[in-house]
């Protein structure tokens, strides 16, 4: 059995519009690459890391260190492992900085286990170690961070995951500005009702997003692609949002909505041309802020973490 692993965890869109904390997606192209090494220390040990260095080193207080330390504890396993992350995501980023780590590192230390849960059960131990990082242990992003592809938290207790794949052309572009918000505070922003006549609408667009995926059709994704619940709230955040929103929807896109709790912004579209359209109207919003800003397009991924080495 190997004594080391290198792996890729991609970045993840949770929410998706109408879905909140229920959705999510991975997708290619950005991501946290980790390296494990099994050690005879019976500890876990965080190495400095590579990449936005202000995070915690802690076993405790990383989310990659808690997330093994859940594996371990359910697997009844005092193994130690060396961890090395190079942190790609910002973390704050709403693109699921925290969970890539979480994710990667229980993919990581099953592999070096001799693989004894599937890919579904590591969601359990991915999703605990969000516990560090914004209070609670959810799954949105976790779940698609591990599967790769569309993801449904049905429920949770206990965890019920249902896994779809993504159509061949759908390509989402990500806008990231250089500013953090923490989920726990974009949290702390949302009233705790729900208006029934909304709720109705939210339920009619998950109800059409789901099945425009599975039929493929672009189309149903793009009508279903409304969030008249979370959104509005959270959008006072987000440097820019309503001209963001405006420039991609004219640039052909499916559809643009807030990924996780902000501040980035995805719009999902159909084909790389449309996605390239989108990417440059993203752009020319943002070129006029002073604001520093990443823009990400690529497919939907179907991957989740992935195994380099
Ligand atoms: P994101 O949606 O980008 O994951 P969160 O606010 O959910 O943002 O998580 C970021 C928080 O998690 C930060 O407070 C950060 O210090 C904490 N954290 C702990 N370990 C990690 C890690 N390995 N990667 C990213 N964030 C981490």
């Amino acid at each position: 059995m190997n004594k080391s692993i290198k792996v890729f965890a991609p970045a993840s869109v949770s929410n998706v519009g109408c879905g909140f904390d229920i959705l999510g997606f991975a997708i290619d192209g950005i991501g946290d690459e980790m390296i494990l090494s099994k050690n005879n220390l019976n500890k876990l040990h965080i190495k400095p890391i590579e990449g936005y260095k202000n995070l915690p080193t802690e076993p405790s207080k990383n989310v990659a260190g808690v997330a093994i330390q859940a594996l371990l504890d359910d697997l009844g396993s005092n193994q130690g492992f060396d961890i090395e992350i190079k942190k790609n995501i910002k973390p704050g980023s709403g693109i699921g900085s925290s969970s890539a780590s979480a994710a990667g590192a229980v993919v990581a230390a099953n592999e070096l286990l001799g693989k004894p849960y599937s890919r579904k059960e590591l969601v359990n131990f991915a999703m605990q170690g969000e516990i560090a990082a914004s209070g609670d242990a959810h799954a949105d992003n976790a779940a698609p961070t591990v599967l790769g592809g569309f993801c449904i938290v049905r429920a949770y207790d206990p965890l019920d995951v249902i896994q779809i794949e993504s159509p061949k052309d759908l390509w989402c572009v990500v806008i990231h500005p250089q500013i953090e918000i923490k989920t726990k505070e974009a949290r702390e922003l949302l009233s705790t009702e729900v208006d029934l006549k909304k709720a109705i609408r939210q339920w009619g667009n998950v109800a059409g997003l789901i099945s425009g995926l599975h039929q493929s059709d672009y189309n149903l994704i793009g009508r279903s692609l409304e969030d008249h619940i979370v959104e509005k709230q959270r959008k006072v955040l987000i440097p820019e949002f309503d001209n963001l929103k405006q420039a991609v929807l004219e640039a052909g896109a499916l559809g643009c909505s807030i990924s996780g709790s902000g501040p980035s912004v995805f719009a999902l579209c159909e084909g790389e041309d449309k996605a390239k359209a989108v990417s440059s109207a993203m752009n020319e919003v943002f070129s006029k802020t002073t604001i520093p800003y990443f823009i990400y397009a690529s497919q939907v991924s179907n991957n989740g973490v992935r195994i380099l080495e």
